[in-house]
């Protein structure tokens, strides 16, 4: 993988520590008991790596974006859920670092977050609007003196909801706003009352601990994000989630193949043919289709840290960007869980079973959630409009 700084290698070899010894051990019970990683999170934030985005002038670790990809992946080859979790916080946790500016709150913010390693939730996901981060019922609204806002949102899924510090939050601008005019707000623990409407008891990424909420919140102005709405998700919020995203899924899959290449050799050692047996080739078509998804993650990352080192990251609020970064995640949502499933097919029911050591059953399970966060069906109709329109593609 590319794009590795000299400086963010002593925060990758804390993250592989961590990976190694707490979130693989606990990987299985953490899925089968649908339980929060607590072991792996604790351990991160002994490692400060929730702040490791930060700005080393604000106390942060000031590690590359690329390097929090590449902790993903190695994250979700040791614990699916453990890296979603990691990954979410830390879209949530860039996106405020690339829009905080000119606002003292935010870089405030920021600062208390790398001081006390706090761990943030995002709230977009809406009763009524599904998956449609484009617009949102909830307004902010805000007191007659202009001092204080508050909001309740009906929130169906919010992971580890119960376990973060705080909240990161879309919103309608206002009562009288249109629902696609939208802010987002940071909203710190003490501001905001969660009321549990649900349970999680899900297929896969059962760590990740989501149920649905209502979430009530008092905060003040300055805690929403000043920047336009779309220009923080074409900017920030949309490419950074599918990068990461596709990094842990990417990990996830490269941990099944292994455990498949590792099949085949217990399989084939000791055997002296000369021509390697189908299940060896089996592995060789296997390990395209995982190069494939590597390629596509790779190249993601490239182009994304090449647009946000351009002056004014222009070429990232292009159309063009828009269907690059959709693509990207409807690309690596699916083929993740068809590595997976292939990784099955090679191991058979060694594979199949949970208790052996070639067990590929919850990264399948983990890597079927991929096409639905976010439903690729939503974005292929975002893409359809803007085929229509966009003038490169
Ligand atoms: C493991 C996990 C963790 C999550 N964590 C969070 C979190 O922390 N915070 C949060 O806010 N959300 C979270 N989500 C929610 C997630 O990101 C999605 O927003 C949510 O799952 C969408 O819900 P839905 O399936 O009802 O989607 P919807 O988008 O409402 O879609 C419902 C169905 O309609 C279909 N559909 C929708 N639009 C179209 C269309 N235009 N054309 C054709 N079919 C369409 C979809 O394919 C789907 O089958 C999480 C989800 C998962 C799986």
């Amino acid at each position: 993988m590319s794009h590795e700084l000299d400086g963010d290698r002593a925060f990758l070899d804390s993250i592989i520590k961590v990976a190694d010894e707490i979130a693989r051990p606990h990987a299985d019970s953490v899925d089968r008991d649908a339980r929060f990683p607590s072991e792996s999170l604790a351990a991160l934030r002994a490692e400060r790596a929730l702040s490791a985005g930060i700005g080393s002038e604000l106390g942060g670790g000031g590690v590359s974006l690329s390097a929090i990809a590449r902790a993903c992946f190695e994250l979700g080859r040791r614990c699916g859920s453990t890296a979603m979790v990691f990954a979410m916080h830390h879209i949530q946790v860039a996106t405020i670092s690339r829009h905080a500016a000119d606002s003292p709150w935010l870089e405030q913010y920021l600062a208390a977050v790398a001081a006390d390693q706090r761990l943030v939730a995002s709230v977009t996901t809406e009763l009524g609007t599904g998956g449609d981060m484009g617009r949102s019922i909830a307004p902010l609204t805000t007191a007659g003196d202009g001092t204080s806002c508050t909001f309740e949102k009906q929130a169906p899924v919010i992971s580890y909801g119960a376990q973060a510090d705080d909240l990161f939050v879309t919103l309608r601008r206002s009562p009288d706003a249109e629902q696609n005019d939208q802010v987002v707000a940071v909203v710190q623990n003490g501001q905001f009352t969660l009321e549990q409407t649900g349970t999680w008891d899900p297929l896969g990424m059962r760590g990740t601990c989501s149920p649905g909420f209502v979430v009530r919140g008092q905060i003040v102005p300055e805690q929403a994000l000043s920047a336009p709405f779309a220009q923080i998700m074409a900017e920030s919020m949309h490419p950074i989630t599918h990068i990461l995203w596709s990094h842990l899924w990417l990990g996830i899959a490269t941990d099944a193949f292994d455990r498949a290449r590792a099949f085949v050799r217990a399989a084939t050692k000791g055997k002296s043919d000369d021509a390697p047996p189908p299940v060896a080739v089996r592995l060789s078509h296997l390990m395209s289709e995982l190069s494939l998804l590597r390629a596509a993650v790779d190249s993601g990352l490239a182009e994304f840290v090449e647009a946000s080192a351009q002056p004014g990251r222009e070429q990232l609020l292009t159309m063009t960007s828009t269907l690059r970064f959709n693509n990207l995640k409807i690309a690596t949502s699916e083929q993740a869980p068809r590595v997976c499933q292939g990784a099955m097919g090679v191991c058979g029911i060694m594979g199949f079973k949970n208790d052996s050591p070639f067990s590929v059953g919850r990264h399948l399970r983990d890597t079927m959630s991929a096409s639905l966060m976010i439903a690729n069906e939503r974005i292929h109709q975002t893409n359809a409009s803007l085929l229509l329109i966009a003038k490169d593609v």
